[in-house]
């Protein structure tokens, strides 16, 4: 068997906060462990109480954040909730260089940018709740965030869900096995695109061409 190629896969996922991209996100991060690397964004968000800053986000300054614009640091960049977010260019061709995927949990807009910006390479998810309801019960169960934050985030929900159909695929996290057991399969389907393999193609018919086929294998 050839060297595995990199299938420079950037793997992104969107949904309605509150729907369950970063629960989902995690476990995909544990299933392929050394294949996958979670893209962390940089964020003038402030951290939430159990938020580390390098694991969740990289916490920086308004003064900061236009800092990395200005030097095009970043390969898409939205605000969000108030706030900006924003994906390292660097941190992608880090993890390319490494050979591995990238998973991202951004919004629509940044979906949109790293489509444009990566083509071939990305793969869009969209993850939605089972219903209005139990979306707004996730917020609040969560208790990460004041009143006030949440109904924002559900009034910015639904703007959300508005940009479904721009995504490639649709999973509805109703129940959380399931619906990751749907996330890996697309995951894994999208690794043995044709283009992404390629490679083992090519180097049968390589093989298929050489000397030693005829001589030795041939014979
Ligand atoms: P997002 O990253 O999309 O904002 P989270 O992953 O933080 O959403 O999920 C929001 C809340 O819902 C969390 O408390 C999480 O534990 C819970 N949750 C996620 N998926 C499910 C599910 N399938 N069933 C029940 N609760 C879930
Ligand atoms: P939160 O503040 O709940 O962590 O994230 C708010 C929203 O910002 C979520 O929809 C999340 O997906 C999105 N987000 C996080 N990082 C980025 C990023 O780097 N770029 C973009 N465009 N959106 C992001």
């Amino acid at each position: 068997m050839p060297t595995r190629p990199r299938s420079r896969l950037l793997l992104v996922l969107s949904s309605p906060s509150g729907a369950g991209k970063t629960t989902l996100a995690r476990r995909l991060m544990e299933r392929f462990e050394g294949e996958l690397t979670f893209s962390v964004s940089y964020t003038t968000r402030p951290p939430r109480p159990k938020e580390t800053p390098g694991r969740d986000y990289h916490f920086v300054s308004a003064e900061e954040f236009t800092l990395m614009v200005a030097r095009d640091s970043f390969a898409e960049w939205a605000e969000v909730h108030g706030h900006r977010y924003g994906t390292s260019r660097a941190a992608i061709e880090e993890a390319f260089s490494q050979g591995k995927d990238v998973l991202f949990d951004i919004d629509y807009q940044g979906g949109r940018q790293l489509k444009a910006r990566y083509p071939a390479e990305s793969v869009r998810v969209f993850v939605l709740p089972p219903d209005m309801r139990t979306l707004a019960g996730r917020l609040r169960g969560r208790a990460t965030d004041s009143p006030e934050v949440i109904q924002r985030r559900l009034a910015k929900a639904v703007d959300e869900l508005g940009h479904y159909h721009a995504y490639e695929y649709l999973v509805v996290n109703d129940d959380l096995d399931r619906a990751f057991g749907e996330l890996e399969a697309i995951y894994l389907a999208s690794r043995c695109r044709w283009d992404r393999k390629s490679f083992y193609a090519e180097q049968l018919l390589a093989e298929a061409s050489s000397e030693a086929f005829r001589t030795e294998i041939l014979k």
